[in-house]
């Protein structure tokens, strides 16, 4: 069953919009689980759906730390569109999982003024063994800023592929076991 988390009324539109983008990332991210890329993938959109930018978790390939999903697909999107503050785009970022205690900062610094996330942080930290942070009140400390927040969207498929990234025996850096 579903268990849809907002930080405001539940639109369904919006839902069903995110569903298909974070359906379309999860597929992505599985078959590039084997090219050494993490297990995790964001992607940026604006109001009409065009894709800004796209990018996964290079962690480990890239020997850095901040390389996450958001934190890589939010300098893309700054890059291509050559400005620091994204905020007159109204631009969305989906995620296969809730952002960390480092992405939330990237995001509340970027503009971005939705966010869309599948698997919730405690379920990632449960399969992985990853170390999510500590995030108190973020979903209310995002609305104060006027950032809308959507998680827990379509979470089977998401949990899977974080499964199948666990059971290919890849690296689990930073744990929290
Ligand atoms: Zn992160």
């Amino acid at each position: 069953m579903e268990n849809i988390i907002s930080n405001e009324a539940v639109d369904k539109n919006k839902l069903e919009n995110a569903k298909k983008i974070i359906v379309d990332l999860q597929n992505e991210l599985n078959t590039c689980l084997k090219d050494g890329c993490g297990p995790f993938l964001a992607g940026i959109y604006d109001n009409d759906n065009n894709l800004i930018a796209k990018c996964t978790n290079s962690v480990v390939k890239e020997n850095c730390s901040n390389n996450h999903a958001e934190m890589n697909t939010i300098k893309l999107a700054q890059e291509k569109l050559k400005t620091y503050d994204l905020s007159s785009y109204n631009l969305k970022i989906y995620i296969t999982a809730e952002p960390c205690i480092m992405c939330l900062g990237a995001i509340m610094w970027s503009g971005i003024k939705e966010v869309y996330y599948s698997v919730p942080s405690n379920d990632v930290e449960k399969i992985t063994g990853f170390d999510e942070g500590f995030k108190p009140n973020w979903l209310e400390e995002f609305k104060k800023r006027g950032i809308t927040v959507y998680g827990n969207i379509e979470t089977d498929l998401g949990k899977k592929v974080l499964l199948e990234y666990v059971k290919q025996g890849n690296i689990i850096y930073k744990p929290n076991r």
